[in-house]
C-alpha cells in the first residue's frame, strides 16, 4: 500500500496524525487518536509481558524525559549526537545530506561522515530537490532538545534515548534488586530527538516512543547461557550479502562468532515477532549493521528489520546493541560514583555489561497497520493478532428500537468486564460492521428480533465475516475460547447461509 493510503486511513479511522493540526500542523509531532492509542497501549502490554517474563530479575523503571547535562556529557550524545546537514544555497533549507543521497542513489547512507557526504552529493552533483539550487553549506547539528530549567538553568535536556536512565539508576535498583546478575532494567517512554528532516509518517518523528529494555550482566558469562540447548537449532533470520538466509543458533554462535548471551536475545525478539505478533516470516529480519553504520560504543549491532512495502522494502523498527560497559565505564568517570559491583560467589569486582534490546514503538505501530491492514472487495479489515486488538468483541442492536437496544446494551454490560468490548448503535449493521473491521475488532455480536424469543445472537468472525447464532448462556465461554486459540470459529456451529 502507498504511503498516501495509510495516511488517509490511520487520518479517517482515528488512528494517529499531525500534532497542532488546526494550527497547520507541527513536522514531526504526531498526535494518537482513540483507536491509535488502544493500540499502541495493547503492543506496549504485549512488549512488557513478554520482555520481562523472560527472566524475575527483569523489572520495569520509569525515570524521567528531562536530565542533567552531564548524563549526555558522560553518555557521548554531548558531542556525538549529530546529523548531517546539506544547506541550499538558494532556498536555504536544510536537508539530511545522507537522505539527500538516499532519495538520489537508493541506497542506504547513514553513519558516512560530512565530509564523505559531501563528496558524494558534488560528484553526483545532486540539487535541492525542493528548488534545484546549489548544497553549499554541510556541517553537522546536535539532535537534543536544550531547555531551560526555571529561568536561566541550562543544565538539562530532553533525553533523546530511554537507556540512560536506566544506566543513571543502575547501582541503585542492582541494591534494590538485592545484587543479582543478570538484571533488566526496561522503561518505555518517550524520547526526543531534533531530527532536520523529519519524514514517512510516525517512522521518523521528532518525538516517539522507545520500549527498551538493558540486560546488565557479567562479561565472563557471556557465553554460559543456562537453556542454550532449548534454542541452539531454532532458525534465525539474517540479511546476509543481500539475500535473507536462515542460520541456527549454534552456527551464528560458531560461523559469526557471535557469543550466545547475544544469541540468545536474537532468538527471543524474533519469536516475538513471530509468534506473539504474528509476523509473516518473509517480512521479518534482522541485518548486521556494518563498523561505518552502527553507533562507536557498539561492539555489536543488529537491526530488526519488517519488509514495509509503503517505504520502499525493509525497514529498521528496533535494533539488539551489545553496548559493553561504555556507558557504566563513562559514568562512573564524570559522576565520580562507583559502577562497580561485587560478585561475592566468584570474588570480584566488576562493571556490568550491557545488551540493549530497543524498539521504536511508533515504528512497529506503523508496521502492524501497513503489514495487517486486508482489503475484501470494498471491506478493509485490520487483520491485527488477538494480543493488540484495540477490542476484541463489539455488541450491538439490529436497529436501535423495539428493546433490541435494551437487550444488548444488557449483554454488552455483562461482557465488557471480561473482554476488551465496544458496545455501538449508531447506524446500519453494515456500517457498524465495517467501523469495527477497519480498526480489527474480531468478534461483531449482533441482537436481533429472534434474541428474545431463541435467546441466541449472532457473532460475526472478522476475518471471513462469516456468522454463527449463539446461545447467550455460552458466549462468555465461547469468547473466551476463541480468543485462546482453544476452538475455531466454524467449530462453535452451523454457518448462516
Ligand atoms: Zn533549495
Amino acid at each position: 500500500m502507498e504511503i498516501d493510503k495509510i495516511d488517509e486511513f490511520v487520518r479517517k479511522k482515528g488512528f494517529f496524525w499531525q500534532s497542532s493540526e488546526i494550527y497547520g500542523g507541527l513536522a514531526g509531532f504526531y498526535d494518537y487518536g482513540n483507536n491509535g492509542t488502544l493500540l499502541k497501549r495493547k503492543f506496549e502490554n504485549v512488549w512488557r509481558k513478554y520482555f520481562l517474563g523472560l527472566n524475575e530479575n527483569f523489572v520495569e523503571i520509569e525515570p524521567s524525559n528531562i536530565m542533567h547535562k552531564n548524563v549526555f556529557a558522560a553518555s557521548g550524545h554531548l558531542n556525538n549526537f549529530v546529523d548531517p546537514v546539506a544547506k541550499c544555497s538558494k532556498c536555504g533549507t536544510q536537508h539530511r545530506a545522507d537522505h539527500i543521497l538516499e532519495d538520489f542513489l537508493k541506497e542506504n547512507f547513514e553513519g558516512l561522515t560530512i565530509e564523505e557526504l559531501k563528496e558524494l552529493i558534488k560528484k553526483y552533483n545532486i540539487k535541492c530537490p525542493n528548488c534545484k539550487g546549489e548544497f553549499k553549506e554541510f556541517y553537522v547539528l546536535n539532535m537534543m532538545f536544550s531547555i531551560n530549567i526555571g529561568e536561566k538553568d541550562k543544565n538539562a535536556f530532553m533525553r533523546p534515548e530511554t537507556a540512560q536512565g536506566a544506566f543513571t539508576n543502575f547501582m541503585r535498583q542492582y541494591n534494590i534488586l538485592r545484587n543479582r546478575l543478570p538484571m533488566g532494567l526496561a522503561i518505555i517512554g518517550k524520547v526526543f530527538r531534533n531530527e532536520i528532516s523529519p519524514r514517512n509518517l510516525i517512522t521518523r518523528t521528532r518525538e516517539f516512543t522507545q520500549a527498551e529494555l538493558q540486560i546488565f550482566f557479567d562479561f565472563e558469562e557471556i557465553e554460559n547461557i543456562s537453556s542454550w540447548d532449548e534454542i541452539k537449532d531454532y532458525k534465525i533470520i539474517l540479511n546476509e550479502n543481500k539475500k535473507n538466509i536462515e542460520i541456527t543458533c549454534n552456527n551464528l554462535v560458531s560461523n559469526m562468532k557471535i557469543p550466545k548471551f547475544y544469541v540468545y536475545y536474537m532468538s527471543k525478539i524474533q519469536k516475538f515477532y513471530l509468534d506473539i505478533l504474528k509476523i509473516p516470516k518473509e517480512k521479518f529480519r534482522f541485518r548486521k549493521l556494518s563498523n561505518e553504520e552502527k553507533a562507536f560504543y557498539n561492539k555489536i549491532h543488529f537491526d530488526i528489520e519488517l519488509d514495509l512495502l509503503s517505504l520502499g522494502g525493509f525497514k529498521e523498527v528496533g535494533g539488539i546493541h551489545y553496548r559493553t560497559d561504555y556507558d557504566l565505564k563513562n559514568h562512573e568517570k564524570l559522576s565520580g560514583k562507583s559502577q562497580k559491583v561485587f560478585l561475592s560467589d566468584k570474588k570480584k569486582k566488576i562493571i556490568p555489561h550491557v545488551i540493549e534490546l530497543s524498539f521504536g514503538v511508533d515504528r512497529n505501530i506503523y508496521s502492524l497497520i501497513e503489514i495487517f491492514h486486508k482489503k475484501d472487495g470494498e471491506r478493509i479489515f485490520l487483520n491485527l493478532p488477538s494480543p493488540i486488538v484495540p477490542f476484541e468483541i463489539a455488541v450491538f442492536p439490529l436497529v436501535n428500537k423495539s428493546g433490541l437496544d435494551i437487550e444488548a446494551r444488557k449483554i454488552f454490560e455483562n461482557l465488557s468486564g471480561k473482554f476488551d468490548a465496544v458496545f455501538d448503535h449508531s447506524g446500519s449493521i453494515g456500517k457498524m460492521y465495517y467501523r469495527e473491521d477497519e480498526r480489527g475488532t474480531l468478534y461483531c455480536i449482533t441482537i436481533d428480533y429472534g434474541t428474545k424469543e431463541t435467546g441466541k445472537v449472532t457473532l460475526r468472525d472478522r476475518n471471513t465475516k462469516k456468522q454463527i447464532f449463539v446461545k447467550i448462556e455460552f458466549l462468555e465461554s465461547i469468547l473466551r475460547n476463541l480468543l485462546d486459540g482453544k476452538i475455531k470459529f466454524e467449530e462453535i456451529g452451523k454457518i448462516i447461509k
